[in-house]
């Protein structure tokens, strides 16, 4: 399977990344397709992608009808890994944990994982932490729902567990 980025809000048959910290990625209602970069405002109706200072991912909906988990998002709201948005009609999931096999040459052989402190190996399934990249075996990450990242000055606190089918090499 190919490898999608993330943070990325999930259509389906697209997706769109969001942006570093600073910078905000806009989807007109009319077109959700035609991203572009724009800071919010308020003349258009559209959907706003940005990050928080945390490195968190925020959504700013203007005029336009956002469902998260079936309850309308209003002013803004910072979206956690597996949440599922009803947006201009589409059903879109947001992504921001990365699951890959370590590669043959992949830089993380030989970190520690943050959880047991085993070291990553070649063709390990792992976890990397969306805000810090720190590495942890597929089960430590589990074990993280509803605690903080254990990495130092790290505050990713998991919501829900790894989406199934995000399989990807690193
Ligand atoms: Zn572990
Ligand atoms: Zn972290």
């Amino acid at each position: 399977m190919a490898r999608k980025p993330v943070p990325r809000l999930d259509f389906g048959d697209w997706y769109v990344t969001f942006p570093q910290r600073g910078r905000y990625i806009f989807l007109p209602a009319d077109q959700l397709r035609e991203a572009r970069e724009e800071p919010p405002g308020q003349n258009e109706c559209g959907l706003w992608l940005g990050r928080a200072e945390s490195g968190l991912s925020v959504i700013i909906p203007v005029r336009l009808a956002v469902l998260r988990g079936g309850l309308p998002t209003v002013v803004f709201a910072v979206l956690h890994h597996g949440d599922q948005l009803r947006l201009a009609g589409y059903d879109v999931d947001f992504h921001e944990v990365r699951s890959v096999r370590v590669g043959e040459s992949s830089r993380l052989i030989g970190q520690e994982c943050q959880q047991c402190r085993a070291e990553i190996v070649r063709s390990a399934d792992i976890v990397q932490c969306p805000l810090c990249q720190a590495a942890y075996c597929s089960d430590c990450w589990d074990f993280l729902a509803n605690k903080r990242c254990y990495s130092r000055a790290c505050n990713y606190a998991p919501v829900a567990l790894t989406l199934a089918g995000e399989a990807a090499h690193d």
